[in-house]
C-alpha cells in the first residue's frame, strides 16, 4: 500500500515536472536526475565467440576492477527499477550489469567473479534454445544454481526470433506469436526458477508501438540496446543499455558511459523506432525537461551528419542530413553536466525499412 502511496506520488512529481516548460535546473536536478542508473549489456564472455558480442575473461575483469575504481554500486536490475519509479533513493554512480542469450561461456569466469564480489547481475535466456543446445547454452538447473547467488534469470523470448514486421500493427497473427513468445518464456522461468522478476530483453534490441503498448499492460518491463540511462522520465518499455563488448569494451569509452547521466526528456513521448522508406531521414523532436546549460551535440554512427533546429519552449528536432541505410540505426545526443567528465546522454533506435 506504502509502495502504491509512493508510486502515485511519483507520478504526480513527474506529471508537475511535465507541466513546467522552464524548470530550474536545481529542482529537476534534485528530485529526478540523482535517481538514477545505467545498465552494461554483455553476450559472450570468451576467446573463440564473434568478437562483436564478445569480451575476454580478462577484459570482463577489467571492467568490474573499473567498476570498482570508480566507485560504482553494482545494483540489481529489478530493483533498482522499483527504486526509480517509487522515488527511493538510489546512490549515485549506480551500474546494473546484464548478459543476453544466456551462453555457457559466462559461467566459466564472468559469473563466478561476480559472485566473488557479492553483485548481482541478469541473464536474459531464451527457453526454446537453451534445451535444443544445452552444450551452447546455460541449462535450468545451471541457472537455477546461479539463481540462488543473485543472478536473476529474465525473458529474452523463446527462440530468439525478430518480433518487428512490417505492418505488425494490423497484423493479428503475427502479434500472438510474438506474445506467446514472451509468454510461454515467463511460465517457463517461474517453473524452473521459481518466480519472475518480470524483465524482457528485446530480441536485437528491435521494438515498436504496438508490443511496447502489449507489455506495458502486462506490466513487463522491457530493455532495448540503445545507449542511456534510466530515470523517472524514462520509458520503461524502452529501456537504453550500453553494450560493452567489441568496440564498446574500450575502458576509456566505458567510463564515460558508466559515468553519464540521463537526458531528461520524457522517454513516453519519443517515437516509434520503425521508419518507412518515405520518412527516411526520420526527425527526432524532444523537449528538455531543463533549460539548456552546456552545448547539445547529436550524432549519428557512420556518414551521415546530424541537422538540429532548436524549437521554442526548449524543444530540439534533429534529422540525419542523408538517408540511413536499411536496418538498425541509431541517433545519440549528449550534453556536459555541471559535473567533469559527466555527460546527459540520450539515444533513439532506428529500424529502416526497405
Ligand atoms: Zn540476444
Amino acid at each position: 500500500m506504502i509502495k502504491l502511496i509512493q508510486r502515485r506520488c511519483w507520478i504526480l512529481v513527474g506529471l508537475i515536472a511535465l507541466q513546467f516548460s522552464k524548470l530550474s535546473y536545481a529542482s529537476i536536478e534534485a528530485k529526478l536526475l540523482d535517481n538514477s542508473f545505467v545498465i552494461l549489456q554483455y553476450h559472450h564472455v570468451a576467446n573463440d565467440t564473434p568478437a562483436v558480442t564478445s569480451v575476454t575473461d580478462e577484459q570482463f575483469i577489467q571492467h568490474l576492477d573499473l567498476i570498482e575504481q570508480l566507485d560504482m554500486n553494482v545494483v540489481d536490475l529489478a530493483d533498482a527499477i522499483d527504486k526509480v519509479r517509487s522515488g527511493e533513493p538510489l546512490p549515485d554512480k549506480s551500474v546494473a550489469i546484464t548478459f543476453d542469450d544466456g551462453y555457457k561461456n559466462i559461467a566459466n569466469q564472468a559469473l563466478p567473479e561476480l559472485v566473488k564480489r557479492g553483485w548481482p547481475a541478469t541473464v536474459f535466456v531464451n527457453p526454446g534454445l537453451l534445451t535444443q543446445s544445452p552444450s551452447y547454452y546455460l541449462t535450468w538447473p545451471e541457472l537455477k544454481h546461479w539463481s540462488k547467488q543473485k543472478i536473476t534469470i529474465a525473458n529474452h523470448g523463446w527462440l530468439h526470433d525478430y518480433w518487428v514486421r512490417e505492418n505488425a500493427q494490423n497484423n493479428h497473427q503475427w502479434q500472438q506469436k510474438i506474445k506467446q513468445s514472451i509468454t510461454d518464456t515467463e511460465q517457463a522461468i517461474i517453473q524452473h526458477i521459481g518466480y519472475s522478476r518480470k524483465l524482457v530483453a528485446y530480441p536485437y534490441g528491435e521494438y515498436d508501438t504496438w508490443l511496447q503498448n502489449w507489455l506495458r499492460e502486462q506490466k513487463l518491463i522491457a530493455f532495448g540496446q540503445q545507449s542511456g540511462g534510466v530515470a523517472g522520465f524514462s520509458d520503461f518499455t524502452a529501456l537504453p543499455r550500453f553494450p560493452a563488448s567489441g568496440i564498446y569494451a574500450n575502458e576509456k569509452t566505458l567510463t564515460t558511459k558508466l559515468l553519464s547521466r540521463v537526458l531528461p526528456v520524457d522517454y513516453t513521448q519519443l517515437p516509434s523506432p520503425i521508419v518507412s522508406t518515405d520518412n527516411n531521414p526520420p526527425s527526432l523532436s524532444f523537449k528538455l525537461l531543463f533549460d539548456k546549460t552546456n552545448q547539445l551535440n547529436c550524432f549519428i554512427g557512420g556518414k551521415a551528419e546530424m541537422v538540429m533546429e532548436k524549437l521554442a519552449d526548449n524543444r530540439f528536432q534533429i534529422k540525419a542530413n542523408q538517408s540511413l541505410d536499411k536496418g538498425r540505426s541509431r541517433y545519440n545526443c549528449t550534453m556536459q553536466s555541471k559535473e567533469a567528465g559527466r555527460f546527459y546522454w540520450l539515444s533513439q533506435s532506428w529500424l529502416i525499412e526497405d
